[in-house]
C-alpha cells in the first residue's frame, strides 16, 4: 500500500449480518489512503455492495448490521453516525442503480445533491459550474427530465449530484452496470480526473475487473464475503490466478469458469 499518504478511511476486520442470521461479510479489512481510487472487485454476491453500505452505513435500511469490528474515517469511528452525518463529514455513496430523480430535470437533480450544504447559494452555485466542467454532456442535458437521458448521461448525473456535496470521498457502486463500453470509458476516466485534479478519494466496487483495474491504484478481491487478494492494480492485473479468473485471459483449455474456479481458488488462495 502507498504508504505516503495516511488512511482516509479504515475498516478493521468487519462482520455483517443480514435479518439477524445472514452472514455476508467475515473479517473484511481494508485501508483507503486519502487521494486514491480503491477498486472492490469480485463476482455476484461476493459482498462488495455490502462493503460499501457498512462504510457509508446504509446497511440498516436492508436490516443489515455491522456486528464486528470497526470502520474509520480519518481516524474517528463511523459506525454509528448516520448517512446524513457522513455526508457532513464529506462521505457519499452512490449506489448501484443510477437512482436520478426521474421526474426531475438534470439540473434539478444535482441540485438535490447539494442539500447538506450550509454554505450559501453562490459556493453551491460555484460546485455546479465546476461539475458541469467535468460532465460537459450534463450541462448539454441541463434541462431534460433525468428519465429521458441515456444511461450513460444517468450515470453521470447520479455521480455528478454526489460531487455536488462537496466530498473528500466517494463510493461508486457497480458504475459501469448496463452501459456500453465506449461510456463506461467516459465515465472511469472523468472519476481519474476528479482524483487527480479535485483529489476526491473513490472507492469502486466494480464487477468489470479489466476497466475498475485500469483505473485504480489498490484492488482488494472479495469472494464469499472475505477478502482472497490485494494488491496494487498493476500487480493485481499481472496476476495469473486474476488474468484467469477475473479477466478472461487463461489458457485456450481452460474449462468454464465455473468449473475451474471453486477448487482450483480455494487451493491456491485459501489453503
Ligand atoms: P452484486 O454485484 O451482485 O451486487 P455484491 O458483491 O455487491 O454483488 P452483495 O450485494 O454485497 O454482493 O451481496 C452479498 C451477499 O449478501 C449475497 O449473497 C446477497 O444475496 C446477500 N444480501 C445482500 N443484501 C441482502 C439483504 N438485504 N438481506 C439478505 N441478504 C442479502
Amino acid at each position: 500500500m502507498n504508504n505516503s499518504s495516511k488512511p482516509l478511511i479504515t475498516v478493521n476486520g468487519i462482520e455483517v449480518i443480514y435479518s439477524h442470521v445472514i452472514l455476508v461479510l467475515k473479517g473484511v479489512s481494508l485501508s483507503v489512503p486519502e487521494g486514491s481510487i480503491v477498486a472492490l472487485l469480485g463476482g455476484n454476491g461476493a459482498g462488495k455492495t455490502t462493503t460499501l453500505r457498512a462504510v457509508s452505513n446504509l446497511l440498516a435500511a436492508e436490516r443489515g448490521a455491522v456486528t464486528k469490528g470497526s470502520i474509520q474515517l480519518r481516524g474517528e469511528r463511523i459506525e454509528s453516525l448516520s448517512p446524513a452525518a457522513l455526508v457532513q463529514r464529506g462521505l457519499v455513496q452512490v449506489m448501484e442503480g443510477r437512482h436520478c430523480f426521474a421526474h426531475l430535470t438534470i439540473e434539478e437533480n444535482l441540485l438535490a445533491g447539494a442539500y447538506t450544504r450550509t454554505d450559501g447559494h453562490s459556493a453551491v452555485k460555484e460546485t455546479l459550474e465546476k461539475v458541469y466542467q467535468y460532465f460537459p454532456r450534463l450541462k448539454t442535458r441541463r434541462n431534460s427530465q433525468a428519465a429521458y437521458t441515456s444511461g450513460g448521461e444517468q450515470q453521470m448525473c447520479a455521480i455528478a449530484r454526489a460531487l455536488m456535496a462537496n466530498p473528500s470521498v466517494v463510493l461508486l457502486d457497480e458504475p459501469s452496470m448496463g452501459l456500453a463500453p465506449q461510456i463506461v470509458e467516459e465515465v472511469f476516466s472523468i472519476v481519474k480526473d476528479l482524483n487527480q485534479r479535485e483529489r476526491v478519494t473513490f472507492i469502486i466496487a466494480e464487477q468489470n475487473t479489466n476497466m475498475a483495474l485500469r483505473y485504480s491504484d489498490y484492488g482488494y478481491i472479495l469472494e464469499s464475503g472475505r477478502i482472497v487478494m490485494d494488491g496494487t492494480a498493476k500487480s493485481l492485473s499481472t496476476n495469473e490466478d486474476v488474468k484467469e479468473f477475473y479477466l478472461g485471459m487463461g489458457g485456450a483449455e481452460r474449462k468454464s469458469f465455473k468449473d475451474v474456479k471453486s477448487y482450483k481458488r480455494r487451493k491456491r488462495w485459501l489453503a
